[in-house]
């Protein structure tokens, strides 16, 4: 098949691109560079199967393809709070974009959703069917909103339009690729241990985060893509939940050093507990995560040491 990569030089775009290459398909990534870095992609650019073409999903585009991939979208919190307006318009009018050419060639549309969707989730974990408890007018809801528009237009396009869509709820997911200065919890947790640094956990620690190792959150999503039965949407991540606290030191267990733990504010709408219920992902994809939290750690920190 030729499929479309939106945002196919970030994370997890790029760890998409190998996977597809690798399964014998051609892929075309486009990417605005925003977060996403050329060396992601780099080992790519000689493969006549690969394709890369710098724009920004917010303007139309036209390209004949079987499947899309969307994955535009920065997706820590200090990259789309950078500009919010632009998050929105990302998520939105990239929602549009390719859901318009979807429509037109007949290809299969896949949305990179988030757990974000559930918000400061009053229901534990987090089943599909939990509709969030989500603040539309805080710091975080340019991406929060602006997600939970993309899944509506993703719905509404296929009810009213027929478009053959997937989206998938993706909870946190780390390992190589994350950008070094990208403010997530994994990687500045490493990063600072690396260097040497102070471990900075936001608030008192206690709150929680389930990490998904990248390898599994990328089968999860082929898997989703190519079945007949669900369109979604449907949660994928590793049910695994520790504090930030239990983070902070398996990471430092992990690398060593002499890095100290220190508090600093926690910033607004900062959800206190996230869990997927990954029910509908064993049943219906026959999936679920392999890789365990120490080792996924140990993988991603020898990537770290080759960036740094
Ligand atoms: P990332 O920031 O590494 O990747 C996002 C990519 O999109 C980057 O390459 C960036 O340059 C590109 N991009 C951003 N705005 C664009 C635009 N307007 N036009 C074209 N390209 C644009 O983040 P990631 O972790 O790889 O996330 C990929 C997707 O998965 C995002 O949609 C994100 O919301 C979603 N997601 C990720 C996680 C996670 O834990 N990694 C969790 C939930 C959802
Ligand atoms: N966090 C932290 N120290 C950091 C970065 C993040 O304690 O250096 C916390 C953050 O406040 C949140 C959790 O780690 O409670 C996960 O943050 P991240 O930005 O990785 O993802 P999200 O909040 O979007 O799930």
């Amino acid at each position: 098949m030729r499929i479309l990569v939106t945002g196919g030089a970030g994370f997890l775009g790029s760890n998409l691109c190998d996977r597809l290459l690798g399964d014998g398909h051609e892929v075309i990534c486009i990417d605005n560079f925003f977060t996403g870095r050329k060396s992601n992609i780099a080992h790519l650019l000689g493969n006549p199967s690969f394709e890369l073409v710098r724009h920004d999903v917010i303007d139309p585009f036209k390209f004949e393809v079987d499947q899309i991939y969307n994955l535009a979208c920065p997706a820590s919190p200090p990259h789309y709070q950078y500009n919010a307006i632009k998050t929105v318009k990302t998520s939105v009018m990239g929602a549009i974009n390719c859901l318009g050419l979807a429509k037109r060639t007949k290809a299969r549309v896949f949305q990179a959703s988030t757990s974000e969707v559930y918000g400061d989730p009053a229901i534990h974990p987090q089943p599909e069917s939990y509709w969030g408890n989500v603040n539309p007018i805080g710091i975080r809801s340019c991406y929060d909103e602006g997600k939970r528009v993309a899944e509506t237009l993703f719905m509404d396009y296929h009810r009213q339009n027929q478009v053959d869509i997937r989206i998938v709820r993706i909870f946190n997911t780390y390992g190589p690729r994350m950008h070094p200065d990208d403010g997530r919890v994994v990687s500045n947790f490493i990063v600072q241990a690396l260097k040497g640094q102070d471990i900075t956990i936001y608030g008192d620690g206690t709150q929680t985060r389930s990490f998904c190792y990248v390898d599994d959150l990328i089968e999860g999503f082929v898997r989703l893509m190519n079945q007949n039965e669900v369109t979604g949407p449907i949660n994928i991540g590793n049910p695994g939940e520790f504090t930030m606290l239990q983070l902070a030191e398996i990471t430092l267990k992990l690398v060593g050093g002499k890095s100290k733990i220190v508090h600093r504010p926690l910033p607004n709408d900062d959800p206190k507990q996230r869990r997927p219920d990954i029910t509908q992902a064993r049943s219906v994809l026959k999936w679920e995560p392999t890789v365990q939290l120490e080792d996924g750690l140990k993988r991603t920190i020898a990537y770290f040491k080759t960036q740094i």
